[in-house]
């Protein structure tokens, strides 16, 4: 695609390197095919190609972006469906992550918008915060048809309807000291998963210590930063990552660390852009890149040592849906299903596995007409399986599947630590397996 910046814009790094992306666009069009919002929504300016031109011609403007441009880039998933597709390689996340930036530093949202923002960028990082905010919701709950029916309001009836009835009690869960370990991994805490799902981490650690692994809890390490990031708060995300990456380093400086483990695909595929994001911090970019060079998803580890041989193995027909953040973010694809497998699990995959249930961070939160009908087709698709459990590798995408299905969701290293020697996941029916 041809661009026509002025050269005094090109000064800047990030404004360069969008360029270089948006050249590489051939405007083919395959990706619109595999783009669930042009799907659903049907406009060019909802598909890739449509929102590559909307990018390139308000970057090359220097000027705030009009309403428009920020409706169609703002509905986007990020879920890079079209990065796997696109046959030129083109870079559409790094494309999209500068826009929203660039949308965030010159375009003033409606009130409305600004508070909703800053009230999840403000809550959702924070654990403690998160877990008040939940509770709280059930104040909130008798009102949330009526939020539903007043159009500025339809985001605070979708977090009512994400957030649990029951807020689980903290885990105890902490990592023991091995006499002898074959490696030693840095476990990410986060922020969401151990407020919605604390048993996820507990798991982790049962199933890596029974291989043999030392785990380690950075003090000090917290969000990943992606959830703000996603938002174009590149300031606030840009601090949760460089707190992140002292607190590894600081491990990796007691004792050499084999890996650094994430629970959560999309907080994965930050942890693993950490160097880029921090590329232009001389006081960083090396550290960050070092963390970044030993970030895994939990699954690629694993897949790595080995699983403990299978003590239970329970005859279950797991439907997985694979987070794009794994699958496009990540391109980590056939691994979870092989770890499933080797654990003697039946697995299936849905039709349309390529295609997002919704959640993308915030998006669910931010966009509630688009994410339903993703969920509930995703939902759907996975309930064509006929499973006994559904099975991800991301909170976000537990969290927004289970509102639209009734089959039991867990994430994958709950199934992989119950087949070999751990409880069953808590939620499972009693008599399941
Ligand atoms: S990231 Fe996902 S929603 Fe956004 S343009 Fe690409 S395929 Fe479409
Ligand atoms: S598939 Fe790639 S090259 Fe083709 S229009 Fe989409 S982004 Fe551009």
């Amino acid at each position: 695609m041809q661009t026509h910046f002025p050269p005094e814009r090109l000064a800047d790094s990030d404004m360069a390197a969008s360029e270089q992306i948006i050249r590489k666009c051939v405007h083919c069009g395959f990706c619109a095919s595999t783009c669930p919002t042009f799907d659903l929504l049907g406009d060019e300016l909802d598909s890739p190609r449509g929102r590559i031109y909307l990018m390139k011609a308000m970057l090359e403007s220097g000027e705030a972006p009009t309403p428009d441009v920020v409706r169609h880039i703002d509905r986007c998933l990020s879920c890079l469906s079209c990065a796997t597709t696109c046959p030129s390689g083109v870079d559409y996340g790094h494309l999209v992550d500068h826009a929203r930036t660039y949308i965030e530093q010159r375009y003033r949202r409606p009130l409305g918008q600004r508070l909703l923002r800053a009230l999840l960028a403000g809550t959702l990082p924070y654990p403690r915060r998160f877990r008040l905010a939940l509770r709280l919701a059930a104040f909130g709950r008798p009102f949330a048809r009526l939020f539903e029916r007043i159009g500025p309001l339809r985001p605070l009836a979708a977090m009512l309807a994400l957030a649990p009835r029951h807020v689980p009690a903290r885990s105890s869960a902490h990592p023991v000291a091995l006499p002898a370990c074959k490696g030693r991994v840095a476990l990410l805490q986060g922020c969401a998963e151990p407020v919605l799902r604390p048993e996820i981490r507990a798991a982790t650690i049962r199933l890596l210590e029974r291989c043999g692994q030392e785990v380690v809890l950075a003090p000090g390490e917290g969000c990943c930063g992606s959830l703000v990031h996603h938002m174009g708060r590149e300031a606030q995300a840009l601090d949760a990552a460089r707190r992140n990456v002292d607190a590894w380093i600081a491990q990796m400086e007691d004792a050499s660390l084999d890996a650094i483990l994430v629970t959560v695909s999309g907080c994965g595929s930050t942890i693993k852009d950490y160097g880029h994001m921090l590329r232009g911090d001389p006081a960083y970019a090396q550290k960050a890149a070092r963390v970044s060079a030993i970030a895994l998803d939990v699954s690629e580890y694993l897949a790595r040592i080995g699983l403990p041989s299978a003590v239970a193995a329970p005859a279950l027909t797991v439907a997985w849906h694979p987070p794009c953040s794994l699958q496009h973010g990540q391109k980590v694809t056939e691994v979870p299903v092989q770890l499933l497998r080797a654990a003697s699990f039946n697995v299936l995959l849905p039709a349309d596995a390529h295609l997002c249930c919704g959640s993308a961070g915030t998006y669910n939160m931010l966009q509630p007409a688009i994410a339903r009908q993703l969920g509930e087709r995703k939902a759907a698709a996975l309930g064509r399986l006929t499973p006994d459990v559904i099975a991800s590798g991301n909170i976000g995408c537990m969290t927004q599947i289970a509102l639209y299905s009734g089959v039991p969701t867990v994430h994958l290293v709950e199934l992989l630590d119950w087949a070999t020697g751990g409880p069953r996941p808590a939620a499972l029916p009693a008599d399941m397996g």
